[in-house]
């Protein structure tokens, strides 16, 4: 292969940008489309120069379906009705499709399964290396203290973040539950709130934080009687998703279509 050929999806988005930049940075891939939704602002305008890194020459439009005929992958922050039907066309055009939207509702990315059946997909609610490995070391914690040890997932975004709790926090939860070998849907408190029951063993907390320009922060604490674990990976920088992304869909060009995650890719026992 010479370099793959990628499209930026959600390009106007803030990590639409950030997966520009880390492609132009990146010896053996480059930008060939990049799109955003119908009426967007930045319909028209140059993906280079809005993520800051000069004219790349590739003009931003609304046409998936051209995009993705030119192109080895796509990568994909977005939202997840726009995700569905990228996979959609992605499958269509057998390229590799690297989707880190987060949001779904439960069930809602089944559809995504069916599409693996044609295109690689690969798809984690964080792209970063740090928060795939605190997803091992959580499962293997959760696996190795008993259910005595409750288990609640901190996390804090930015003020624009319109889901909650997060994709890595969902991801952290699910290690939890993998390592004490529960299902996650059945055990987890997403919301407390006023008068209630008390905490009832074996289930798996949540809590959400907003403000400011906080890139992500997730704390995984486990707590006993007269001791508390705390598992924490601190995000510092948009780029480290976007890098991840670029490398998945490296990583993607060589497999045979099927469902795949970060840590696949990475090569860890999540
Ligand atoms: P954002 O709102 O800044 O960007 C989203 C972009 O997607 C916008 O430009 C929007 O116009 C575009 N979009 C929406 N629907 C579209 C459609 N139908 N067609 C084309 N473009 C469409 O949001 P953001 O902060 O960049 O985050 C995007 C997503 O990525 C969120 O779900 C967020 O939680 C997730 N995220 C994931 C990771 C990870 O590592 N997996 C890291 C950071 C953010």
């Amino acid at each position: 292969m010479g370099q793959m050929r990628l499209v930026v999806v959600g390009a106007g988005g803030r990590m639409g940008r950030a997966l520009t930049r880390a492609v132009t940075e990146t010896a053996d891939a480059e930008i060939v489309a990049a799109v955003d939704r119908e009426g967007a602002e930045v319909l028209g305008q140059d993906a280079g120069e809005l993520a800051g890194v000069g004219s790349l020459g590739v003009k931003i439009t609304d046409d998936p379906l051209t995009a993705f005929a030119k192109a080895d992958g796509v990568l994909d922050f977005t939202a997840p009705k726009a995700s569905l039907w990228f996979a959609e066309l992605a499958a269509q055009a057998r390229i590799v499709h690297v989707i880190g939207t987060t949001g779904w509702a439960e069930g809602e990315d089944a559809p995504l399964l069916a599409a693996a059946r044609h295109a690689r997909i690969v798809k984690s609610g964080n792209m970063s290396l740090g928060v795939n490995l605190l997803a091992a070391l959580v499962r293997k914690a959760a696996a190795a203290l008993d259910a005595d040890f409750d288990i609640e997932v901190l996390e804090m975004h930015h003020k624009h973040k319109v889901d909650a709790p997060s994709g890595t926090a969902l991801l952290l939860g699910e290690a939890a539950a993998k390592g004490r070998g529960i299902d996650l849907t059945a055990h987890s408190v997403r919301t407390r709130d006023g008068i209630m029951d008390p905490r009832t063993t074996g289930d798996i907390g949540f809590a959400t934080l907003r403000g400011g320009s906080v890139i992500g922060e997730h704390t995984v604490i486990l707590a006993g009687e007269g001791e508390r674990i705390e598992l924490t990976h601190r995000a510092g920088d948009r780029q480290l998703f976007a890098r991840g992304a670029v490398k998945a869909a490296l990583w993607g060009f060589d497999q045979k279509p099927g469902f795949y995650s970060m840590a696949d890719v990475l090569g860890l026992d999540a």
